[in-house]
């Protein structure tokens, strides 16, 4: 199987990989949702995945990317919230595991709020993790975006 596919059309970069394990955790709570999904690739040398989580947060700090100024800014949630909905996916970045995490989080009316996750203190996090086997995703800096993004060598 090759591992590397040719990019075709719009594509930047394509991979291929393997479901190697299916993983389910539960954190704890008062622990921040990125940090602890880092920490266990970290230690478990997982170098690719992807995940899903639902559950609830005590709090969060959401960022919204400005794509005219090439930064983050950053949302405050400090009330509870239902992880209504979140999605990342772990490559590796800078030699270390790096985990990417969406969410969307819906407090007591059910409004929401969204973005790219920078903190999550935990209440309760069940966490479907996907560990894919395959080539080394590595992220690079894009200058045009100011992001770290996958790209072939
Ligand atoms: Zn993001």
């Amino acid at each position: 199987m090759d591992e590397v596919v040719r990019p075709v059309g719009t594509t930047r970069a394509v991979f291929q990989f393997e479901a190697a394990d299916e993983l389910i955790l539960s954190l704890k709570p008062d622990t921040d949702l990125v940090h602890s999904i880092t920490e266990f690739a970290s230690g478990k040398g997982i170098e690719a995945g992807s995940l899903v989580v639902i559950g609830a947060l005590k709090s969060a700090k959401l960022g919204y990317y400005d794509q005219k100024k090439n930064r983050y800014r950053e949302i405050k949630v400090d009330s509870p919230t239902e992880i209504a909905s979140c999605t990342g996916n772990i490559s590796i970045r800078s030699g270390e595991p790096f985990a990417h995490i969406h969410v969307v989080l819906a407090d007591t009316n059910g409004n929401t709020k969204a973005g790219h996750l920078l903190e999550g203190i935990v209440f309760v996090a069940e966490v479907h993790l996907r560990v894919l086997q395959g080539p080394r995703l590595e992220r690079r800096y894009d200058v045009p975006s100011g992001l770290w993004l996958w790209s072939e060598r």
